[in-house]
């Protein structure tokens, strides 16, 4: 059996024992009432037996004491006397006198009370069934008055000591000093029936005679006062119909022996007893109750509350079991349940936790009740160091200040400005670094409190790539404005020579019309001085062109530092004399560096060009050190300056920071371009400083030479 079901099982076993108890106890009741029942109608009873035989003592006693001090009494006197009594105590079968006659005195007894009027009179003795003359004897004892004596016919002249239960009591009755000895159980002489009698003796003396001794009392003794018992009508007329009764005298010889029987079986063991004393002897009476009593006090209760009991269990027993299949039926529904609800807590736990984005709650006090993991990181908060803190830590100032405000105001008056809608806004961490932010904040009611939810992005890459998104489109547009102004500078930068050679041209194509000589030659130089710019200017964009796409190459060798400035100063020389200007370069030291030297020369020459073309008067000045494994070379100028907001664009391609109508004297605007890029193909740098109106100073580097790096680049 399963476990389960136990609980059934002991309220059926319970039932069966409470059931079975309570039968008991009931019939038990049952039994105690039908005791007392007994014992009542019992004791009723036995009062009334123990009434009548009192009073039929008593009667005979008086007799006896009348017949002690009547010196005779005739049959009329005793009729007289006893009739009446009789008549109160209608118990007897008879009262009889019975006198002691000696042999002697027979003869004139028998005739003497023949004379009364009763022919035929004689003492007789009981042989097979029927009455004989007594046999001659010392004394006789025979039944003398009688009352009544209808009825008792038979009995009259009997002689009591011609049977020996009668001879014993009489004798035992006259020899010992006891007032009266009833018989053992006897069939009367004169009964027709089957009940048993019984006689009661009264000793009666002669008047004025001792009768203390056993001899004297034998000498004197009278006769007997005698009652006639039948013991079934004596019983029979105490009874109430409630009870049956055995009766048994406990003296007889053998056994006690059966006196009467109501003869009738109840069925029943349940007996009451009582003993009595009749004249000497023990009666034992056993009561029972009639079966009519039984049958009337017959309780089914006891059945009735046990079959009430057995399907009272029966019916609890199911409820019971219903009840349990149904708990568990609900056990398991709960069970099942739970397991879903844990499941999708989990399954929401799981989420909340791995979300990438920051989940924050806070109650409507503003006070923080959960992060998560991705919060944390983001805030640098453990949840545990920030749970019932305001949400304030999370914000800088203002928001900080006027949060509480903005949560009061939302919840009495419910218009919004965040919740619901989401926004950007900067956060700040534990460290008090600030970042941007996403917020979207929720409004959630859980168990009737109001809670907000918030869903934070950290937008600082975003913002970032915003920015150089932002950034890359400027400068899209910058290369796209740099493109037109390259197209625009390079039609111009062609055109300009192109129309000089051109417009020379023409004034030698007209044979009438041709210039002097001299003017030739003036023609033919400025038709050359175009040509060699326009010649530069197409050198340089293929240098340029090549830079850019990756495809110059060095010729990496070492280059004697003072012999390369001189060689270029040599080139130059020319130049500055034209313009009067100092060129000055004092070597203090000497060193070879890593470098192409065709390329080198070219940003040199670039440098100290533009040193010449922007200076009007004053020196130009070349200055070396080394610095840091490189060799630093100065180039400063006395001439117009650069302006401060102009440096940032000189190195870059076309820019020329000074008037488009220059342009076509003093240069293409890619010059500086080139010379940057190849100072930073031979792994150097070049910076500008300048001040309007007192000059420029260039300085770029260049990787001292070192035996084992003698390679191309
Ligand atoms: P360009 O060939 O037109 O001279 P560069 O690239 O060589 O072009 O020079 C760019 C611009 O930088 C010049 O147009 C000029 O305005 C300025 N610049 C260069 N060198 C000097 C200098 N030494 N002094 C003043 N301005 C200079």
């Amino acid at each position: 059996m399963r476990l389960k079901y136990i609980p059934v099982l002991i309220s059926i076993v319970l039932g069966i024992i409470g059931s079975a108890a309570n039968y008991s106890i009931t019939l038990n009741n049952q039994q105690r009432f039908i005791e007392n029942e007994l014992i009542y109608a019992a004791e009723k009873r036995f009062l009334m037996i123990n009434e009548i035989i009192n009073h039929s003592v008593t009667v005979l006693h008086s007799l006896a004491l009348h017949f002690s001090v009547s010196e005779s009494v005739t049959r009329k006197e005793f009729e007289e006397f006893t009739g009446p009594l009789f008549h109160h105590h209608p118990y007897f079968q008879a009262v009889e006198w019975i006198p002691k006659i000696l042999d002697k005195e027979r003869h004139v007894y028998e005739q003497s009370v023949r004379d009364e009027g009763f022919s035929g009179f004689q003492i007789t003795q009981k042989e097979r069934d029927k009455l004989i003359r007594r046999q001659q004897q010392q004394e006789y004892f025979p039944v003398d008055f009688i009352y009544p004596f209808k009825g008792n016919e038979k009995a009259f002249g009997f002689d009591l000591a011609s049977n020996p239960i009668r001879r014993a009591a009489l004798e035992k009755v006259r020899d010992q000093k006891i007032m009266m000895l009833a018989t053992a159980r006897i069939i009367l002489v004169q009964e027709s029936g089957t009940q048993y009698g019984f006689l009661l003796f009264f000793p009666v003396f002669k008047k004025g005679k001792l009768h203390k001794t056993t001899e004297d009392r034998q000498k004197n003794l009278r006769g007997f006062v005698l009652g006639v018992f039948r013991i079934g009508d004596l019983l029979c007329s105490a009874h109430f119909g409630d009870t049956d009764i055995d009766v048994f005298d406990l003296l007889a010889e053998e056994q006690p022996q059966l006196l009467f029987s109501d003869g009738r079986s109840n069925g029943t063991e349940m007996a009451y007893e009582k003993e009595l004393d009749v004249g000497g002897r023990k009666w034992k009476i056993i009561f029972r109750l009639t079966s009519g009593v039984m049958e009337q006090n017959k309780d089914y209760s006891a059945e009735i509350e046990l079959i009430v009991g057995l399907l009272f269990t029966l019916l609890l027993s199911a409820v019971i079991f219903i009840l349990l299949t149904k708990n568990l039926a609900i056990k398991k529904e709960v069970i099942i349940r739970t397991k879903q609800s844990v499941a999708s807590e989990l399954y929401i736990k799981a989420i909340f936790n791995t979300t990438v984005d920051g989940i924050i709650t806070i109650n409507n006090e503003g006070n923080i009740q959960t992060m998560n993991p991705a919060a944390e990181k983001m805030f640098g908060f453990r949840l545990e160091e920030i749970v019932g803190k305001n949400v304030k830590i999370l914000m800088p100032e203002p928001y900080k200040s006027s949060h509480d405000a903005y949560i009061k105001a939302y919840l009495t008056s419910g218009a919004p400005k965040i919740i619901g809608i989401g926004r950007e806004v900067t956060a700040c961490r534990k460290d008090g670094s600030q970042f941007p932010m996403r917020l979207s904040v929720g409004e959630m009611n859980v168990e009737n409190s109001q809670m907000f939810v918030g869903m934070t992005i950290d937008i600082t890459e975003l913002k970032e790539t915003e920015k150089s998104l932002r950034e890359a489109k400027e400068q899209a547009e910058t290369a796209n404005r740099l493109k037109s102004e390259f197209l625009n500078t390079i039609s111009h930068e062609l055109r300009t020579p192109l129309t000089i050679i051109l417009g020379n041209i023409e004034e030698l194509t007209d044979e009438n019309e041709l210039p002097e000589n001299d003017e030739v030659a003036d023609i033919a130089q400025d038709i050359e001085n175009a040509g060699l710019h326009l010649l530069t200017l197409i050198n340089d964009l293929l240098d340029l062109s090549k830079i850019e796409a990756g495809k110059m190459k060095l010729m990496l060798k070492p280059v004697v530092l003072n012999e390369y400035i001189s060689d270029v100063l040599d080139t130059v020389k020319r130049l500055a004399k034209e313009k009067m200007l100092r060129l000055i370069f004092q070597p203090e030291f000497d060193a070879k560096v890593n470098g192409d030297p065709i390329r080198l020369k070219q940003v040199l020459l670039n440098l100290l060009n533009n040193a010449i073309k922007f200076t009007d008067e004053g020196s130009i000045t070349i200055k070396t050190e080394i610095k840091a494994e490189k060799a630093v070379i100065r180039v400063a100028d006395t001439g117009c300056g650069i302006h401060r907001e102009d440096l940032q664009y000189v190195f870059e391609s076309f820019r020329q920071v000074d008037g488009s109508d220059t342009r076509a004297a003093k240069g293409s605007g890619l010059g500086l371009a080139i010379t940057k890029k190849l100072v930073e193909l031979h792994g150097g740098t070049i910076t500008v400083e300048s001040e309007v109106g007192k000059g420029s100073c260039f300085t770029y580097s260049i990787p001292i030479y070192s035996k084992e790096e003698n390679h191309e680049s």
